[in-house]
């Protein structure tokens, strides 16, 4: 806690303003609910009151245009593919992704089967990987945490440094 005011004027000097930027961001993830597979259960639960995610700047959104983070939750589909691709480029920069579960990490069950896209880190930017089948929210929390130390190290590939 800074108290006076020789130190508050020491802490301005030093702290550079993409420092400030990202201390901004790395409190404000709000992410889009774009739940799918049966892992999209645990994305919901994760920003419903019994975590209260809110305390953390990590606050559920309907929009993909009111979003920073996609969350890839489950298996993505061929056919789901492109409409994925459509919210991502309708989400501003900065924008980061967290795949959450087997499924959207590798395939999972569903891997090398004919309507599923394995490997969706080929497709987006991925920051963090969640394994578990499904993970459950805390493991998401902490997903988030990592981000949050991404952001503030500037090793994120959402930040366009
Ligand atoms: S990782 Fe497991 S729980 Fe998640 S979508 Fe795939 S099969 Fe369902």
């Amino acid at each position: 806690m800074l108290t006076d005011s020789n130190a508050i004027a020491d802490f301005i000097k030093k702290t550079k303003i993409q420092d400030v930027l990202n201390w901004g961001r790395k409190n404000s993830l709000w992410f889009m609910v774009n739940a799918m597979g049966c892992c999209g259960v645990e994305l919901l639960a994760t920003g419903m009151a019994h975590y209260d995610t809110d305390r953390f700047g990590i606050i559920p959104r309907n929009s993909p245009r009111h979003a920073d983070v996609m969350i890839i939750s489950g298996y993505v589909t061929k056919k789901y593919l492109p409409a994925l691709k459509r919210i991502w480029d309708q989400m501003p920069a900065p924008k980061w992704v967290i795949c959450f579960g087997d499924c959207a990490i590798s395939g999972g069950p569903f891997y090398e089967s004919y309507s599923t896209h394995q490997n969706v880190d080929d497709v987006f930017p991925v920051d963090v990987f969640v394994p578990g089948c499904p993970p459950r929210c805390e493991a998401l929390i902490q997903g988030f945490v990592e981000l949050q130390k991404k952001i503030e190290a500037k090793k994120d590939k959402g930040t366009d440094y």
